[in-house]
């Protein structure tokens, strides 16, 4: 089974994944955790690149890496990801549990960053093999309110203004939209424990169907 986390940066992706993985592994569960961009070696390298910029002194590393760049870069994480990581471990019947996948370019490098979303998916799609999670969990709330969760110093990226962020919030609002079945939106504005609360009720139902 493979199941990914998706939302704004500081929604508690990160959080309710380690919650999802003690509680699978009580259940028995082979589990494995990973993430995007950085879940293998070469994607460590490429997330260096994604979050530092080319050059970490220059003045404006945000301007350094083009957008066309910028989605190529996050499509050969994906790719090195789901052969090295994902395929093998759903292939030992593995529960995959990802921070992050397609839905992330989606959002960021189409809703965000503004370029065609049918062909970032078209370019995800070519990267996978057309892999795609039997569930994904949207936690969405605010993002402004999220970002103010994050105590570390914005990267590359986070550093986007406003504007960028409610783009990449609208994005993943319409994805779940296209997709009920595969989706579920989460109010991320809610406690830790309410949040895990209504994950796990959903995961028991997914795994026990
Ligand atoms: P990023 O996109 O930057 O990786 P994330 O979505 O993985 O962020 P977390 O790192 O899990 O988010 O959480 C961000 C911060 O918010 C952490 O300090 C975490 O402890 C806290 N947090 C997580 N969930 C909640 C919640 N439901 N309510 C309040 N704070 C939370
Ligand atoms: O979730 P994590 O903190 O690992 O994400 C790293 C950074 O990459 C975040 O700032 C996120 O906004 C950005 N990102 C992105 N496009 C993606 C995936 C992540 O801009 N497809
Ligand atoms: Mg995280």
């Amino acid at each position: 089974v493979f199941i990914s986390f998706e939302g704004v940066d500081g929604v508690g992706k990160t959080t309710q994944v380690e919650r999802l993985r003690a509680y699978l592994e009580s259940r028995g569960c082979e589990v494995v955790v990973t993430r995007e961009p950085g879940g293998t070696a070469l994607g460590g390298r490429l997330r260096d690149l994604l979050l530092n910029g080319v050059d970490a002194d220059a003045a404006d590393a945000a301007a350094d890496i083009a957008a066309r760049a910028e989605a190529l870069i996050f499509a050969a994480d994906r790719a090195q990801h789901v052969a090295e990581v994902v395929r093998p471990a759903l292939e030992r019947g593995a529960v995959v549990i990802t921070d992050r996948y397609l839905d992330s370019s989606l959002a960021y490098q189409a809703g965000g960053r503004e370029l065609t979303a049918d062909e970032i998916r078209n370019l995800s799609m070519w990267a996978t093999g057309s892999l795609m999670p039997a569930r994904t969990y949207l936690l969405d709330m605010d993002p402004d309110e999220a970002h103010r969760r994050l105590t570390h110093e914005d990267d590359r990226m986070e550093s986007a203004g406003d504007d960028f962020r409610s783009r990449t919030r609208d994005a993943f609002r319409h994805l779940a939209g296209r997709e009920p079945k595969r989706f579920r939106m989460i109010d991320a504005a809610y406690p830790e424990e309410t949040v895990w609360a209504r994950i796990k009720a959903d995961v028991d139902a997914l795994l026990d169907d």
